[in-house]
Parts: C-alpha cells; sequence; structure tokens
C-alpha cells in the first residue's frame, strides 16, 4: 500500500488520508480504491459546480427526490443518525474548518440568538440535574476541600488561576452536587474533562475529615 499519492489536480504529494476511499461495483465484485484528486481539490471543485446553473438544478434534483421518494428518504435519515455520522461530525466540528465555521456562525444574527438561546436551555437542563441527583455542597465544605488540596487541581496539580468547582461524576451523567463528588480542578483540566467520565482525581495533600 503507497502511504503517499500525487493529487492530479494541484500536483501535491499527500497522504492517502487526504484522499476520498471509494468503492465500485465490478463484475469480479467490490473494487475498493482512491480517488486521484485529493479532497481538498475535489471539494474546491464541488463547490465551483454547485454555484454555476448546471450545479444548481442537479442540487434541486437531488433535494427534491429526497422529499419526493420515501426510500431514499429512509437511507438518507438512517445515515444521518447513524454512529459513523455522528463520529464524523464530531470530527468536523473539532476540526480547525469546522471551529472557523462555528465562529462565523456565532458571530451572525442567527448564531447570537442561538448563543442565548442555547445557554439558556442549558442552565435550566443543568440546574433539573443537580436538583434530581443531589444538591448540598454548601460554600464552607467547597473552602475546606480547596484547603486539602492546597488549591491545587486535582487532576494535573497545577496551582494556576483561580481552581473551578469540578464534578468528578458529571452531573450530565447523574453526578451530584456534594462534597463527595467536588475536586477542585484548574480551568485548563476542567474545560477538558467536559462531561467526559473516567478522569481519576489525585487524593488531596491534606486529610479531609468531615
Ligand atoms: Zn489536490
Ligand atoms: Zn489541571
Amino acid at each position: 500500500m503507497f502511504s503517499y499519492l500525487v493529487c492530479t489536480i494541484c500536483h501535491e504529494k499527500k497522504p492517502v488520508d487526504a484522499f476520498h476511499g471509494r468503492s465500485r461495483q465490478t463484475p469480479t465484485g467490490l473494487r475498493e480504491y482512491r480517488s486521484r484528486q485529493c479532497k481538498a481539490c475535489e471539494h474546491a471543485a464541488r463547490n465551483a459546480y454547485n454555484h454555476t446553473e448546471a450545479g444548481k438544478q442537479y442540487l434541486a434534483r437531488q433535494k427534491l427526490a429526497l422529499e419526493t421518494d420515501p426510500e431514499r428518504r429512509a437511507r438518507y435519515e438512517a445515515y444521518q443518525t447513524s454512529e459513523a455520522a455522528q463520529a464524523s461530525r464530531r470530527e468536523y466540528e473539532k476540526s480547525d474548518k469546522g471551529k472557523a465555521r462555528m465562529e462565523r456562525f456565532l458571530l451572525s444574527e442567527k448564531g447570537e440568538k442561538y448563543r442565548t438561546e442555547k445557554w439558556r436551555r442549558h442552565r435550566v437542563k443543568r440546574a433539573d440535574l443537580i436538583e434530581q441527583s443531589g444538591d448540598t455542597l454548601a460554600p464552607w465544605q467547597w473552602r475546606k476541600i480547596l484547603r486539602a488540596y492546597r488549591h491545587a487541581c486535582a487532576y494535573c496539580a497545577s496551582t494556576y488561576g483561580p481552581m473551578e468547582p469540578d464534578h468528578v461524576v458529571p452531573v450530565t451523567k447523574g453526578g451530584a452536587n456534594i462534597k463527595e463528588n467536588i475536586v477542585p480542578a484548574c480551568h485548563a483540566c476542567n474545560q477538558k474533562k467536559g462531561d467526559e467520565t473516567g478522569w481519576i482525581p489525585n487524593p488531596p495533600s491534606l486529610v479531609l475529615k468531615w
């Protein structure tokens, strides 16, 4: 297997990942092959075509087919809700291109509305979750936890910046807002952790007695 290919459009040598993999039905079975044009060039060509008159008509036909052909619609929906499609969306959102697109959107008028609305929904949902799973953490308990950790992050031991109360079992995974589920985390770790599970906090440097 070659690990690099040269694009027939831009003539750049790129890793095979930069080329779409496709399969074609042949008399002897399904044949897998790599496109000879890199993804960037293929996408650019597709984009240019979509803006031509023929391209617009093609897109309109595709859209109509999707709306009128139930079988096609079902196939489309099955893919959209599949694990593969979700994984590829997540990957796109994390890519530079995806992030740039999100940024552009958030700066738009529509994005502004979406942002406030999403934030409000997020707060309401979070408050509901916390209420369901338990909410007894008192400010003095948080201060005691901070002292026991000597104001250091429970994950990376950094003392940079103010520590944030982190729910070891995330609130979205049923974690309660109780002293047993709270450790200090630096902003970076807290951001990185998000609602991932499986992060094991270090024990506090001082014995924590209640
Ligand atoms: Zn290319
Ligand atoms: Zn940290």
